[in-house]
């Protein structure tokens, strides 16, 4: 019989690490307390943007390699699948700075992606002074999710609605699970067991609008100031975004802001009529899990209330680039589970043996 594993969360890292250990053989059930198709301020993956835009600078290259693998898998799946099954849509993206330095002139992913090259200045945004234009992904997120789910269920994955206020409660769900898998996001701050002080929460607020048309992704990055425009595969576009730490409010000034600075970058998003051309469907607020540090991708052995050994990976922490990094971090969590439960199995031996030994 295989080996049962117990992930905790169904947001976009949840979901991702539950497949790939279904793909290594593992039975998989994900216990959360929001599941694709539920919208809360704390379930941050339905309101991502998202495209993948990586913000890993040169000197990172463990997160480098995160976001390598993760370009490689979306863009896999953006072109062998119709983004109406998937979420996933292959787009043009051009991003431009108001700084020049080692990580804008000289950037590592240059040659992870498709069709890099610096723009021209006539290609500049205003106030910007570099610029990269290269083949990237958009995922819409809670259709992407969905088809996750859909996936891992279709292969005998098991998903359970529940809130656990303690991160070993995962075993009072699946019993026989040898494994606890911790992808919490922000509310590792609060799970117990866990209680993580380093994680917090990061607010991005984003205007979503209706406009079929835009099929390519804009960034503008300005002193601290960062425009972006983000079509998703169901024809709306995000319009963002906000980057503010320890902030949970919604705010309409930021919402005026983020439309006038937008709609400047691309006139065609409100078909050249300004913002009050702008076909508005909703206004989001949602908090990306920062970390002081970065993720926490690490196994910790501990011990259950009876004295059993218990590994317990945790996935989690991603803040503005979970989506974008979450084929590459979900990799790393699984290599760290197959070595925890190999460790652990024999941790148990070592156990057995000293108890012989004692009594030789
Ligand atoms: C406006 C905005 C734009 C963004 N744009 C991008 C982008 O362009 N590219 C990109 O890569 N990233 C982007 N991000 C960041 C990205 O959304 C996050 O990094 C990612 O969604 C984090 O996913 P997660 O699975 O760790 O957390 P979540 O999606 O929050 O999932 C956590 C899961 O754990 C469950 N859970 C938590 N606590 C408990 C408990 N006690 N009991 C049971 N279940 C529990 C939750 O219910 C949920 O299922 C953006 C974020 C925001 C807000």
């Amino acid at each position: 019989m295989s080996t049962s594993i117990v992930v905790i969360g169904a947001g976009v890292i949840g979901l991702t690490t539950a497949l790939l250990l279904q793909k290594k053989g593992y039975q998989v059930t994900i216990v959360a307390k929001y599941v694709p198709g539920d919208m809360n301020i704390e379930y941050t993956s339905p309101y991502s943007g998202a495209h993948w835009r990586t913000m890993i600078p040169n000197d990172q290259k463990e997160l480098q390699e995160n976001d390598a693998v993760a370009y490689n898998v979306f863009y896999k799946i953006g072109k062998s699948l119709p983004s109406d099954t998937t979420g996933v849509m292959i787009i043009p993206a051009l991003d431009c700075w108001s700084e020049r330095n080692d990580d804008t002139a000289n950037p590592w992913w240059k040659d992870v992606v498709k069709d890099f090259r610096f723009v021209e200045t006539k290609e500049l945004f205003p106030d910007t002074v570099i610029g990269h234009s290269y083949t990237t992904v958009a995922v819409n997120t809670p259709h992407y999710m969905q088809w996750l789910v859909r996936l891992f269920t279709q292969a005998g994955g098991k998903l359970k609605k529940a809130t656990l206020t303690h991160v070993q409660d995962a075993l009072k769900h699946c019993p026989d699970a040898q494994s606890i898998v911790n992808c919490t996001g922000l509310q590792a701050r609060f799970l117990g067991g866990v209680k993580d002080e380093k994680v917090y929460p990061t607010r991005g607020q984003v205007v979503v609008v209706n406009a079929p048309h835009i099929k390519k992704t804009l960034t503008s990055m300005v002193g601290d100031g960062t425009s972006y425009i983000i079509p998703r595969s169901n024809g709306h576009v995000i319009l963002g975004g906000t980057r503010q730490a320890h902030d949970f409010e919604v705010d309409m000034k930021t919402a005026e802001e983020i439309m006038e600075k937008t709609v400047r970058l691309l006139p065609e998003l409100a078909h050249g009529k300004g913002v009050k051309g702008l076909d508005i469907v909703r206004h989001n607020v949602g908090l990306r899990p920062s970390r002081e540090g970065g993720p926490r991708i690490e196994n910790e052995m501990t011990t259950t209330a009876n004295g059993k050994p218990l590994l317990i990976t945790h996935c989690y922490g991603h803040s503005g680039y979970g989506v974008q990094s979450s084929w590459g971090s979900a990799k790393k969590a699984v290599d760290l589970i197959d070595r925890g439960l190999f460790e652990k199995d024999h941790q148990v031996i070592d156990s057995i043996v000293g108890d012989l030994w004692s009594k030789l």
